[in-house]
């Protein structure tokens, strides 16, 4: 059982919640959780929330309006409160520190979440892989993490790609995520793409476009 212990609202719709579990095995940046919710006459829902911090249990949940889970979590749960988290879980969609190789990281809204682990993996490393994010979210108030993507960090390179409204002067005009958002490195890069389905869909087609193995593209959908 998981204890609530710290939170912090993300965006006007996502909130970032960090547990005590005891007896925590550890995990890898890219893994996910069990959240399971049972209501007093027994009836249960249980949804998956990727860990967003490589050293902790921290979840980044997006509240969707007419969600079952979600809802709860952005807006009910209570520091102090206990609910149930099984895992970690799954051991493909990973970043290890001493993979070596340039990464790519495409996020699309709460997508950013594993992949948030990565970078913060990559941080407390202190390795010199490289690093380069590009972010899609509709406007700049959908932004995760947005204090600390801002922060320069020698190896990271953070692109954002807004889909409806973007800042003032801003160099991009709002849309989908296109080819030129994805950096013009070469494409022997481990990719990892995460995000709604029909994101992750378009994001990895341009990716095989671009040249790149399919077999170094790794998706997450959330659904
Ligand atoms: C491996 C994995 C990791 C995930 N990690 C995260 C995470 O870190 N943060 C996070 O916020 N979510 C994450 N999700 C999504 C999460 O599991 C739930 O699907 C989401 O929170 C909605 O649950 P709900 O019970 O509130 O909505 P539900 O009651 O399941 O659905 C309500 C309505 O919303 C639609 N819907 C469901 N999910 C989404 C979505 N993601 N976007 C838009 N519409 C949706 C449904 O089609 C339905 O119409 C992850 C999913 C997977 C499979």
């Amino acid at each position: 059982m998981a204890r609530l212990t710290e939170t912090r609202q993300e965006t006007g719709t996502a909130r970032t919640l960090v547990f005590d579990v005891p007896g925590w095995p550890g995990h890898l940046a890219g893994q996910h959780v069990d959240v399971r919710l049972t209501a007093a006459d027994g009836y249960a829902a249980q949804r998956s929330y990727s860990l967003s911090a490589p050293d902790r249990v921290e979840l980044s949940v997006q509240r969707i309006p007419d969600g079952e889970v979600s809802p709860y979590l952005t807006d009910v749960l209570g520091v102090g409160d206990p609910v149930e988290i099984r895992g970690p879980v799954g051991g493909w969609f990973v970043w290890r520190p001493g993979a070596g190789r340039d990464v790519l990281l495409v996020a699309g809204g709460s997508g950013i979440a594993p992949l948030m682990a990565m970078i913060r993996a990559r941080r407390l490393a202190g390795r010199g892989t490289r690093f380069r994010l590009a972010y899609s979210t509709r406007t700049p108030g959908d932004v995760f993490y947005a204090d600390e993507l801002r922060r320069p960090e020698p190896g990271l390179d953070v692109t954002h790609v807004y889909t409806r409204v973007a800042p003032d002067g801003w160099p991009r005009p709002p849309g989908r995520l296109m080819a030129a958002d994805l950096g013009d490195g070469p494409p022997d890069r481990d990719c990892f793409v995460c995000g709604p389905t029909g994101f992750v869909e378009s994001a990895a087609d341009l990716l095989l476009a671009r040249g790149h193995d399919p077999r170094r593209i790794k998706t997450e959908r959330f659904g």
